[in-house]
């Protein structure tokens, strides 16, 4: 060790004393390898891999490992980077065997719907997006942009003409039996509805548009209609909220915009 080492002036190069050999910790380079320094050839034993955008590819450094995906929840879609393959599932009847997601195509118009099983219940994972046959439908805020994502509001007329043969706007019973199938407590059954939620169900907080023209609590509320009217006056929608934490039954106003999830027949 020299005399400029003693009195605290090393000679640098990076991470590494030339002089004492002396190492200094926030300068290693990692840019090849985020677990070993390239110049001094330190080794650190906790993972600083950034593997969230994919579990087999570090974004930082660019590094490979091998079945590190989770495709327990969906075959097609890793529950922990959301890296999706195809071809995976094992179709019957449209719902996977393993995961119990599937797909369904609408003959009408060729489109895809994306399903779950949730007990003995299959369910559409997406908010309804299509031109109803009568009644009123909107876009939240009257942008378009927003149906892409969140799907449209539909007022109760509108929502009763939209589903396909084999398919129904699901009954107050339907959203009683799937509440009950997911442990009957408003907030255990959001735990497992919410996006990325156990149930697979996905909700979409798509709001909701008053009677009288605006719009309400977009990205923190969704509201789906079931078919069954509790009066002349009102009719069961079953409401995820955010703020509440909290999925169950309630009643509204059927001129109320509100988000359509539909039910395969049994
Ligand atoms: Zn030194
Ligand atoms: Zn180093
Ligand atoms: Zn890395
Ligand atoms: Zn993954
Ligand atoms: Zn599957």
């Amino acid at each position: 060790m020299s005399f400029k080492c003693k009195i605290g002036f090393h000679s640098w190069d990076g991470c590494k004393c030339t002089t004492c050999g002396k190492i200094r910790d926030a300068e290693h380079d990692v840019s090849a390898d985020c677990g070993k320094c390239s110049r001094c050839g330190t080794i650190f034993s906790e993972d600083r891999h950034d593997w969230s955008a994919d579990c087999d590819k570090c974004a930082k450094c660019g590094k490979t490992r091998e079945n590190q995906h989770s495709w327990l929840k969906d075959c097609e879609k890793c529950s922990k980077c959301g890296k999706v393959r195809s071809n995976m599932h094992r179709l019957r009847d449209g719902i996977c065997q393993v995961c119990g997601h599937g797909t369904f195509t609408d003959e009408r118009n060729g489109s895809i719907h994306k399903i779950i099983k949730i007990g003995d219940q299959v369910i559409m994972t997406e908010n309804l997006s299509k031109k109803p046959h009568s009644g009123n439908f909107w876009a939240y805020d009257d942008q378009e942009g927003n149906s892409l994502k969140y799907g449209c509001l539909y007022d109760w007329e509108a929502a009763k003409t939209l589903a396909p043969a084999g398919w129904h706007l699901p009954t107050k019973a339907d959203w009683e039996t799937l509440h009950s199938f997911l442990g009957g407590d408003d907030k255990k059954v959001y735990e497992q509805l919410k996006a990325g939620g156990k149930s697979g169900f996905d909700n979409l907080f798509g709001g909701e548009r008053y009677a009288r023209g605006t719009f309400n609590s977009l990205g923190a509320s969704a509201h789906y209609w079931s078919d069954t009217p509790e009066d002349e006056k009102q009719v069961w929608k079953f409401k995820v909220g955010a703020y509440t934490e909290t999925a169950g039954l309630e009643k509204a106003d059927p001129n109320y915009g509100f988000s359509v999830r539909l039910f395969r027949n049994k």
